[in-house]
């Protein structure tokens, strides 16, 4: 178990996101392994269709490798400050939360590490309620336009359906958990994405998640085509920026609002780009992230020991294992091959860490980063 001492941690807010990358450019000049997501369970009581695990998920979880190696792996980062808890849902299975749910999160607490749950929220309320002193930040995904949206693609990748009824009363339940949680102190942080499905319901997801289920933060992520996600219909460029337009309009302004890896950046020649930079720049209780994937962050999966970069699974594999490798020395091989080095740019003046292999090949096959990364050091005399 970890000998470091208990760093007190700064409550979350507007200007203190611990999941930003750009903190370890701040705090170290350079991007720094400081999070590391885990993947604790295969199980889950639901089948989102754009859920990364979605389709690989089993019936019964393997033996997860011993808890002393894992610790080990994680003492072995002296600048770990984030770890993030997923699954299938990570508080469904009672063997794991044994085994290893609860002792990553007391390992965090002692070692005064934010720790952020990747839940579904749809489980009965104590299961929450149990572990709510060592949550900094319980996330959910809310991509529900409509009811049926939740009963077709919460459960579009299930082989058997569960009734109509049972698939309600956990939408339901989603709902007085988030709404309970909050009121009682957590944070909970609810995640749109968008895309063609959400796009004509973004103001009733909004008032949802601020009136019905009272999160202390509304999530913005435009929709990448990753494998997983792929029967899902991404937004032309020109319809994502009219999306985020369209919720700096109508969003209640009471409510953080984080866009996370937004496919706009300064380095491009378009005045509407520019325009509505500024207009999130300037907008009240509103802030934007670097992506963490590969730029601070690893994911372990605690069956396999596989670690991949987050979300590049597809693009990228399996790019160690923390059976025989440790985490900072992973981290500095992908920071040194030749994809994130043709992919990372970085512009000082801007915080900015550029676009993931994602954001790139969907919307910018042809557009040359690092040449643009030039021009803007040129231009603002940084390096
Ligand atoms: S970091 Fe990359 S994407 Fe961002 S402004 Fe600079 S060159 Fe453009």
């Amino acid at each position: 178990m970890s000998t470091y001492s208990i760093n007190k941690k700064c409550p979350i807010d507007i200007s203190n996101d611990p999941w930003e990358p750009y903190n370890d450019i701040n705090m170290h000049n350079q991007l720094t392994l400081s999070n590391i997501e885990f993947t604790t369970t295969n199980l889950c009581n639901m089948r989102c269709s754009h859920c990364a695990v979605g389709y690989t998920l089993q019936t019964q979880d393997p033996e997860p490798l011993p808890m002393d190696l894992i610790y080990r792996r994680l003492d072995e980062i002296p600048d770990l400050k984030t770890l993030s808890i997923t699954g299938g849902e990570p508080m469904f299975s009672k063997k794991s939360i044994k085994q290893v749910v609860k002792p990553l999160l007391k390992y965090a607490y002692d070692r005064g590490i934010y720790v952020q749950m990747n839940s579904n929220l749809t489980l009965p309320q104590d299961r929450y309620l149990d572990i709510a002193e060592y949550i900094d930040v319980m996330h959910i995904s809310h991509n529900w336009g409509t009811i049926e949206e939740f009963t077709d693609v919460g459960f579009g990748a299930m082989t058997k359906q569960p009734p109509l009824k049972a698939k309600l009363k956990l939408y339901e339940q989603m709902l007085d958990n988030a709404s309970t949680l909050s009121k009682q102190g957590m944070f909970v942080s609810a995640e749109t994405m968008l895309n063609q499905s959400t796009l004509p319901h973004l103001d009733k997801i909004h008032n949802e998640v601020v009136k019905d289920m009272h999160c202390s933060r509304h999530e913005i992520h435009p929709m990448y085509p990753a494998d997983f996600a792929s029967q899902l219909n991404v937004l032309s460029l020109q319809d994502m920026k009219h999306a985020i337009n369209h919720l700096l309009d109508i969003r209640d302004e009471d409510i953080w609002m984080l866009f996370g890896t937004l496919p706009i950046y300064p380095c491009l020649n378009d005045e509407d780009d520019q325009a509505l930079l500024q207009r999130l720049r300037n907008a009240k209780n509103v802030t934007t992230r670097n992506d963490p994937d590969g730029r601070n962050r690893l994911n372990v999966n605690v069956f396999t020991g596989n670690v991949i970069v987050t979300d590049f699974g597809d693009e990228n594999g399996t790019i160690s294992n923390i059976k025989t490798d440790k985490l900072p020395d992973v981290f500095n091989q992908w920071i040194n091959s030749s994809l994130a080095q043709s992919l990372n740019c970085h512009c000082a003046e801007f915080n900015c860490l550029g676009p993931n292999v994602l954001v790139k090949n969907m919307y910018y096959p042809h557009t040359d980063f690092k040449e643009k990364e030039k021009m803007m050091h040129r231009i603002y005399q940084t390096n």
